[in-house]
């Protein structure tokens, strides 16, 4: 039996203690296994600027396209590291004091790594949600309707979680990479964030998604992702609720890192709000896991902006885990750790084992001590 298993039984004992049997069996929240989980890609965004924060010299030279250093160093630059980092993404690293597991930090001995040898999206985000590389087919990102099937596809049809897997995207080729057409998921990558809207809410949403700037061909801005998937948190409570966030790597693209900057700022601000805004939901409180992570790295000094084969460094990401399935300890954030265990992870945190149904995947990352 397991420590978890354990605090479970004795948390039934407590509730039939308080006579409160009653409400335990008529809240469906209460039945064991009920967990959720909220997973966010941030496209590209480097374990640099996660662990390190802002590099003073992307801000103030030529190779970060900056167009105003000073305000950039007054918003993100600190002297003190650990200062630094929480500056750009105050959130994440007070989750990861409170209860957290993050990985990819070089500076304390944690290297995740990407396996796939392509190093950009499309067969980063095939690895992240099947759990295996995949270079001879995923070698381009083509809307190619993805022949392998994703974690989030698969649960969605296990019991307890059909119709409750729901994904949003800044990205057109998402509806490939988790083949909406076989998964039957709802996926959203383009146009409006509600393609069937059926509330006022939803409506306007779409409208103001089409009255933003169009600035990419085949990516969003991320606020209407992020507005639209806040919404389906609150009314459709999803069991798995995954947001990829696209706008870090369209500025580094665009070599604008001040833009990077501010993007990577207001993903933190709204993963903020999701995990605010559920802890408000009787059916999220305390039985929600969030996981973050991304496709891919980037590279260094000028090829900041840089990723793919012929940048080996951007086989470097990282990856991190909140919550309550996490019990964080010096060597469990030491393990080595590939892009290739978020699958079994995102199943893990909500009971479900996904090497049963996908063998030659990764197992799940080690999220409290044996
Ligand atoms: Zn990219």
């Amino acid at each position: 039996m397991t420590a978890k298993r354990q605090t479970r039984n004795v948390r039934w004992i407590a509730t039939l203690a308080a006579g409160a049997l009653a409400t335990a069996a008529t809240d469906p929240a209460m039945a064991q296994g009920d967990r959720h989980v909220i997973v966010i890609t941030l496209d590209g965004l480097r374990w640099q600027e996660l662990f390190d924060g802002a590099d003073r010299d992307l801000i103030t030279g030529a190779d970060g396209g900056v167009s105003d250093s000073t305000a950039t160093l007054r918003r993100f630059w600190r002297t003190d590291r650990d200062d630094r980092r929480r500056a750009l993404m105050p959130f994440l690293w007070s989750a990861v004091d409170r209860q957290g597991l993050i990985l990819g930090d070089s500076a304390a001995g944690s290297v995740v790594r990407v396996t796939n040898g392509r190093r950009f999206s499309y067969p980063g985000y095939n690895e992240l949600f099947v759990g295996a590389p995949d270079d001879r087919r995923i070698d381009s990102n083509r809307k190619l309707p993805n022949p392998n099937v994703t974690v989030l596809e698969w649960l969605g049809r296990r019991p307890g979680f059909g119709g409750r897997v729901e994904v949003f995207g800044s990205w057109d080729v998402f509806p490939s990479i988790f083949n909406a057409e076989r998964s039957g998921l709802p996926v959203n990558g383009d146009g409006p964030p509600f393609p069937r809207a059926a509330s006022d809410t939803e409506r306007a949403l779409n409208r103001m998604s089409e009255w933003l700037p169009a600035l990419w061909a085949a990516a969003r801005l991320d606020a209407p992702t992020m507005a639209a998937a806040a919404e389906a948190l609150v009314q459709r409570q999803p069991r798995v609720l995954t947001v990829l966030l696209g706008e870090t790597d369209e500025w580094a693209h665009a070599r604008r890192y001040d833009q990077y900057l501010d993007a990577a700022h207001r993903a933190d601000r709204f993963i903020e709000y999701l995990w605010t805004t559920a802890q408000t939901l009787p059916s999220y409180r305390g039985r929600t896991t969030l996981l973050i992570s991304t496709d891919h790295g980037r590279g260094n000094g000028r090829a900041w902006t840089d990723h793919g084969e012929e940048v080996p460094s951007a086989d470097r990401i990282w990856m991190a885990v909140l919550g309550p399935e996490v019990s964080p300890t010096e060597s469990l954030g030491r393990q080595p750790a590939t892009q290739s265990q978020f699958a079994a992870t995102i199943a893990r945190v909500v009971g479900e084992d996904w090497q049963t149904a996908r063998p030659d995947a990764a197992g799940p990352l080690r999220l409290r001590p044996d």
